[in-house]
């Protein structure tokens, strides 16, 4: 039986999906031995158990993740966990997937990044799927020979973009990454960056001189890192993925295309609605990220954000809706969903069509399909 056309949209674009799994991050990931314990699938199966039938700690970000990973257990490869998402959404439907490099994060050795790569490249390389997968190489200033790494990705094994995420413990504008930019640059590969304040952080200690400088650049100052209390790490780092960071890159490249992944993310999405600052405000740390997003949309053509995970708030559907509809930004807008990292609460297929629902189909065309071609350079 030949396969089904069942969708009006001729093509539909995840930009910003993860596949890797247990066997890809460090030891000391989630703390508390939790990583090596729970790749046993018996004991992640009873963490899945604990976790769905008591809640603990409720938006605590260490049990939301291993709350994902232990669900994520019962697909143990990439390919399964691709094979998953990509049942939830309309047949032909392309995927983004974006590796992680979590061995210089400092929560243990992990040999695991190439392998993650080569899991991405083996669903490249499947008959049924190849064509459905957009593999983008994670890239850190502190691999040594990155740039001979992204070349071989890219040129072997039609690699086609660049996955950032500061918060590791980088600044996106490090010379490191400038001959890799360049690279990108002139072969119009495009460029996804994590800029949320959440996510996973650098668990290495910090020096007081770096500390003095990301402290400049967070606001406002969180009660754990005044009283250096427990997860400081965690608030510092923030401050590597602020915006307002890519501006010399963007200064420096302006050919080469960035996604700002997650739009700002959640919690700044909920400030810019509750905050309120003067237009002319000098000091853009004191602004919502999503507000400084859109004063450099504004500046810089090839900056574009995607809404992973952030509309998953039901709440944010409505500023989604109105920046889609704002001439502005309407070119510049990404539809993404951070699969797997949201299966909380609801399905994959449930978060596109509460997108897609409340956007209505032409608004979610031009984030789904047309954005997207833009942005991968796709005729
Ligand atoms: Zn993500």
């Amino acid at each position: 039986m030949p396969k089904p056309e069942n969708d009006s949209l001729e093509q539909i674009y995840n930009i910003h999906t993860h596949v890797f799994t247990l066997a890809h991050v460090p030891d000391g990931f989630l703390g508390f031995g939790i990583v090596p314990a729970a790749r046993n699938p018996i004991v992640a199966k009873f963490i899945d158990w604990l976790l769905t039938n008591i809640h603990p700690f409720k938006n605590n970000d260490t049990y939301d993740r291993l709350a994902v990973f232990a669900r994520a257990a019962a697909f143990p490869t990439s390919k399964d966990i691709f094979v998953h998402m990509k049942g939830y959404y309309p047949y032909g439907t392309k995927f983004c997937v974006l590796a992680m490099d979590f061995e210089h994060m400092g929560a243990g050795k992990t040999l695991a990044y190439e392998k993650q790569l080569q899991d991405m490249l083996a669903i490249k390389n499947d008959q049924e799927l190849g064509e459905f997968i957009i593999p983008f190489i994670a890239i850190d200033p502190r691999r040594k020979n990155l740039l001979d790494l992204v070349r071989k990705y890219v040129e072997e094994a039609g690699f086609c973009g660049l996955k950032l995420y500061p918060p590791l413990g980088y600044y996106p504008d490090d010379p490191a990454l400038h001959p890799v930019y360049a690279y990108a640059q002139e072969n119009g590969l495009p460029l996804i960056a994590h800029c949320s304040p959440g996510g996973v952080y650098q668990k290495s200690r910090i020096s007081g001189a770096v500390k003095k400088e990301l402290l400049k650049k967070i606001r406002p100052i969180p009660w754990q890192v005044r009283w250096k209390w427990w997860k400081v790490n965690k608030h510092l780092t923030a401050a590597y993925s602020h915006p307002e960071n890519y501006v010399p890159v963007l200064e420096k490249f302006p050919e080469l295309k960035i996604c700002l992944g997650h739009f700002g993310g959640i919690e700044e999405w909920d400030r810019y609605m509750n905050d309120s600052w003067k237009p002319d405000e000098e000091r853009p740390f004191d602004k919502a990220w999503l507000a400084v997003i859109l004063d450099m949309m504004q500046m810089y053509p090839n900056l574009y954000a995607d809404i992973a995970y952030t509309v998953e708030a039901e709440r944010l559907l409505p500023m989604i809706s109105v920046l889609v509809r704002n001439p502005l930004f309407r070119t510049h807008i990404l539809y993404g969903s951070d699969c797997y990292m949201v299966e909380m609460d609801k399905s994959e297929r449930a978060f596109s069509v509460n997108v897609r629902g409340y956007l209505g189909e032409a608004d979610f065309k031009q984030i789904a399909q047309d954005n997207p071609r833009e942005f991968l350079g796709i005729a």
